[in-house]
């Protein structure tokens, strides 16, 4: 009898004694009962020794033999994984599997994938006729090499009935072997920038190298990035490239599957059907996906040949998951990239001030593209309009309408880009101020006038717009505040004619709106762009020559201390968007703060300023990344009650351990957004200068937690390693 140590799904810090009559390998997934249910578990460690009494060990049920087993290096990096976030290691390994592998069945293995190509009777066949564009393009694909039936689809949706008709005619081979193939060299001739940022990374392979490259907007990271991976597919070794949130990229998606038509792919984000997700997955860790192209979850993806790993926007926010392990998948994209010995590419235009630190002190390789790289397009002119001075008409100035409205005359595209943190349309009683807050959390509601509703943008919660004012009876509420619904109402009666478009989570929740809007984009069917945050990714529109920022200010103000490096970069990426081909792109910023140095460095377009005078101001208040921090959190029906149980835990701690060395505690304090649905949070910061000393004091607070929880059912805890949320 061999007894095994297994992973499970179970919020417990431990592993689990299980007995088998042959040794298991680790890694291999297995079934088995637990409290009376059957459920997954991977093996961690094979031949231990009980430390629990033998004969309360149960047998394992099944064993999943058939697939690929979990690598080594993949137990390593969950190890890695649950330590640093100090989250149970059985869910966090879980949580890191697809679906497919979530399950007690065994799984289906991929099929090796289908290369097509024209055979030696296709190529002496004619093209299809010139009318049929799509066709042809895919007769071109196929003519220059071999491409999987995705990358087929990805140029015309109607591929596998085409392909089908040309097989059936003798004009198509089929290989199903390896995955590696070179790309054809279809792209930009570098220029000596990206030459020289391409090279830097090329003479590091296969070593551990992390490198930071930073390049203003449309400076040509994403064809550096094309030009390593193109080397190291070339090599026989894999790439994951790593991306923000799936549904604002089709762009990105579509330039990758088609320099990489060749080559396959294996996409991997949380929006995919898990049959799929799961598929990808175990293509990519059977070696038979060459470029693994995911969202911050592919980081957990198994590759044998792991070559190079590139995270484009790194500074994004969606990166760092926000809910049940809190993990950033930038970090552990870096720690992958020392395990696997290969180099490491972080992009970005605005890099986060962790890595634009890491940098500066020479911990990464600095590699900078400073032009832009179409010849022809240039900065955007950034103009400071100062409120204070100036009347607002609809949240417009005189000078700024003027310019909306010249700009459409003329033929331009325009976009007006609004700022929606902290900020949202509101209905409020000009009689005695009243005004809506959500009677679930902290949040005020919001108001859509369309719909006729107030919605709370936090927990969800919806009402219809109430006709008189619940505490005076006033029967004349005004709206407040400029949402992007009123924006494009004024907009559309200010240019009539304009064909105006809105962009915010309520009109693209889905991808396929999004997708749509954006074909109308590029079909030239859009003369005004309203919206939020949702803008400013890159995307790459070349008739926009004139964004407009109304309301930014709130930023400038909050709590947070990251507010004003999140809205220098989000102004720095929709800055970017104007003037990117022929035309020169003008921003206005109308704003009550133009001397603030967000606005100042965005006028002058200069990162580097911005993010030296931020880091110096974070060096001086001790702030990260000059200090880490882990945030407690405790999330209870009263305020009192969660702060309560902090205090209990802490002195528990102290009493136990005395105070945490070299680490400075605060709290228990509520959060930013202190109420949401139904639950009060407050938390427990701990900030220290030394890793190791914040990790002791968070296990600590672990254990004591642990231990006092349990007679507090009906509170929830969390702990929160680099909290990116206050
Ligand atoms: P970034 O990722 O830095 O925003 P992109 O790689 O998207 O920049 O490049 C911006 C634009 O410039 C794209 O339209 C791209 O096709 C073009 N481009 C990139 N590199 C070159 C080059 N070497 N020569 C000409 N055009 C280029
Ligand atoms: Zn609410």
């Amino acid at each position: 009898m061999i007894y095994h140590h297994l992973a499970l799904n179970v919020p417990l810090y431990c592993l689990f004694t299980y007995v088998h009559d042959a040794v298991l390998v680790p890694g291999t997934r297995v079934c088995v009962p637990f409290r009376n249910k059957l459920v997954v578990g991977v093996v961690w460690a094979a031949a231990v020794t009980p430390d629990i009494d033998v004969a309360k060990i149960q047998p394992i049920q099944q064993v999943f033999d058939a697939e690929p087993r979990l690598p080594e290096s993949w137990l390593a990096l969950l190890d890695f994984t649950a330590r640093y976030y100090h989250y149970p290691l059985g869910q966090a390994a879980l949580a890191a599997l697809p679906q497919g592998l979530r399950q007690t069945r065994a799984v289906r293995l991929p099929e090796p994938v289908r290369h097509y190509t024209l055979s030696i009777l296709g190529r002496q066949h004619a093209p299809p006729p010139i009318r049929h564009a799509k066709q042809v393009a895919l007769w071109q694909v196929l003519s220059k090499g071999t491409a999987d039936m995705a990358a087929l689809k990805a140029i015309y949706v109607q591929a596998a009935k085409y392909i089908q008709i040309w097989q059936d005619a003798g004009w198509i081979t089929v290989q199903t072997e390896a995955a590696y193939r070179a790309s054809p060299i279809d792209g930009h001739v570098l220029n000596p920038e990206q030459q020289a940022a391409s090279q830097a990374v090329q003479a590091a392979l296969p070593e551990f190298v992390p490198f930071l490259l930073y390049g203003i907007t449309g400076s040509g990271k994403t064809e550096v990035y094309f030009d390593i991976m193109d080397k190291v597919l070339a090599q026989g070794r894999q790439v994951l490239f790593l991306l923000p949130e799936i549904n604002l990229t089709p762009q990105l998606l579509k330039r990758l599957s088609q320099r990489f038509a060749q080559t396959t792919t294996a996409v991997l984000h949380s929006q995919m059907a898990a049959g799929a997700r799961t598929q990808n997955y175990l293509r990519a860790a059977l070696g038979q996906a060459a470029l693994v192209v995911g969202t911050r979850l592919a980081v957990f993806t198994p590759m044998p040949h792991l070559g190079l790993i590139v995270v484009d926007e790194e500074h994004d926010a969606s990166f760092k998951q926000d809910s049940e392990l809190r993990y950033q998948a930038r970090d552990l994209a870096v720690w992958r990239a020392r395990q696997a010995k290969c180099p490491i590419v972080l992009g970005s235009a605005t890099p986060s001030l962790e890595s634009w630190h890491k940098a500066r002190m020479g911990d990464y390789t600095l590699l900078t593209l400073t032009q832009r790289a179409h010849a022809a397009a240039q900065l955007p002119q950034v103009h400071l309009v100062d409120t204070r001075r100036l009347p607002l008409d609809q949240g417009f100035t005189e000078v700024v309408k003027e310019k909306l409205q010249a700009n459409y005359a003329s033929g331009g595209m325009s976009m007006v880009y609004l700022n929606r943190r902290g900020f949202a349309p509101a209905l409020f009683c000009s009689a005695c101020g009243h005004v809506f807050g959500c009677p679930h959390c902290a949040a005020k509601m919001v108001l859509h006038q369309r719909a006729h509703q107030l919605r709370c943008h936090h927990c969800d919660y919806r009402m219809p717009v109430p006709s008189v004012c619940p505490e005076c009876g006033n029967q004349d509420l005004t709206a407040v505040g400029q949402g992007t619904q009123r924006l494009e109402e004024t907009l559309r009666h200010w240019l009539p004619g304009a064909r105006v478009a809105r962009v915010d989570r309520d009109s693209t929740s889905h991808k396929q709106d999004w997708a749509q809007l954006y074909e109308h984009i590029a079909r030239n069917e859009i003369d005004v762009l309203v919206g939020t945050q949702m803008l400013a990714k890159g995307h790459d529109f070349a008739r926009l020559n004139l964004v407009v920022v109304v309301n930014a200010d709130g930023s400038l103000f909050s709590a947070d201390f990251r507010a004003s490096e999140r809205l220098f970069a989000e102004l720095m990426q929709v800055a970017g968007r104007a003037g990117r081909a022929d035309l020169p792109g003008e921003v206005w910023v109308q704003t009550q703060q133009p001397e603030n140095k967000v606005y100042q460095a965005l006028k002058a377009q200069d990162y580097t300023r911005f993010a030296d005078a931020e880091l110096a101001e974070r060096r001086d208040m001790a702030m990260p990344p000059f200090a880490h921090m882990a945030a407690v959190r405790a999330d209870a029906r009263t305020m009192q009650a969660a702060q309560q149980l902090l205090r209990t835990v802490m002195a528990a701690s102290v009493q136990q351990h005395g105070l945490p060395e070299h680490v400075n505690q605060f709290g228990p304090v509520p959060m930013l957004m202190a109420r949401l649905a139904g639950y009060e949070r407050a938390q427990v910061f701990l900030e220290s200068r030394s890793r190791r000393d914040l990790h002791r004091a968070v296990s600590w607070w672990q254990t004591a937690l642990l231990a006092e929880a349990k007679s507090h059912p009906h509170i929830r805890w969390l702990i929160d390693v680099d909290p990116m949320e206050l």
